[in-house]
């Protein structure tokens, strides 16, 4: 069993992992309406992603005996001008998913749940790379995106990312 607090905000992590695959799959279609298949593709991967990290939450729940609480998933509805907004969107995001991780962690660290603080670790590491992967795509869109060349050069790379699904084990 775990404590109270700590079993609610991971029910809520839940929720924003969820948000979060949903989210990604809203940019994934923008970019796919726009013909950009590549981008489609890079964010259909993190729709997978997410999800399976709200996966993980949901199963760190039950291997400990909790309930899992399903919540509504927001509807994402966020209007896009440019091509660049969904990935400064994503980079916010990412930040906020961080920010969110880093809270439970410190919960966690204030009632000595070291189990927690171990499952937690493997995510910590993760939102680093999720920032650092959206941020490098943000710099590389401003170098070669705004020429029509560069642009579906970028879109023709990006086409080839696959899914990995996280090693992590519980
Ligand atoms: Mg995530």
């Amino acid at each position: 069993m775990l404590n109270k607090k700590i079993t609610e905000l991971l029910n809520s992590q839940i929720n924003k992992e969820f948000y979060s695959s949903f989210l990604y799959l809203d940019m994934s279609n923008y970019y796919y309406d726009s013909s950009l298949n590549g981008f489609g593709n890079w964010f259909a991967i993190q729709t997978q992603e997410e999800y399976a990290h709200a996966m993980l939450f949901l199963q760190y729940l039950q291997n400990n005996g909790e309930k899992v609480i399903l919540e509504a998933i927001d509807k994402p509805d966020k209007v896009y001008a440019n091509f660049k907004d969904p990935l400064v969107a994503a980079f916010e995001h990412e930040l906020f998913v961080s920010k969110s991780i880093n809270e439970i962690y410190a919960a966690a660290y204030d009632l000595k749940d070291f189990k927690t603080m171990q499952f937690l670790d493997w995510f910590v590491k993760e939102q680093g790379e999720e920032e650092k992967n959206v941020d490098e795509l943000i710099k590389r869109f401003e170098l070669f995106g705004t020429d029509v060349r560069g642009l579906y050069m970028l879109d023709n790379e990006l086409a080839s990312r696959t899914f990995t699904a996280p090693s992590l084990v519980l």
